[in-house]
């Protein structure tokens, strides 16, 4: 019966679109972000040597304050022994986040 309530609840929310978001990305954003790599890290493997990714995992915010969008990247290197960076790109559009697929890094070297 609880799921009902809660598709009760839900539906009187759904109604009104949300409020247009301004500013930085929130903490909560940020803890999301963090999470949904961490896990897409730990089930993938690297894109160029096959070695699973996650070694360190870094999330950098570019927020200027003059524009309303933001980008976040994310950055992480693969368990191989050549390190392969990959990074992917987080935008909010809509008032949804989007997540990039993380993906190596176009110089071999890094
Ligand atoms: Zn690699």
């Amino acid at each position: 019966m609880e799921w009902l309530m809660a598709g009760i609840c839900w539906a009187t929310f759904a109604q009104t679109p949300p409020p247009p978001r301004c500013g930085p990305p929130t903490e909560l954003d940020l803890v999301v972000i963090r999470l949904s790599y961490e896990v897409a890290a730990e089930v993938s493997t690297c894109g160029r040597c096959g070695a699973p990714l996650g070694a360190g995992l870094h999330v950098l915010t570019q927020y200027d304050g003059r524009r309303r969008d933001w980008r976040i990247s994310v950055a992480t290197r693969c368990h191989g022994w050549r390190r392969h960076r990959h990074l992917a790109v987080v935008r909010e559009t809509s008032n949804e986040l989007r997540l990039g697929p993380l993906r190596p890094c176009a110089r071999s070297w890094e």
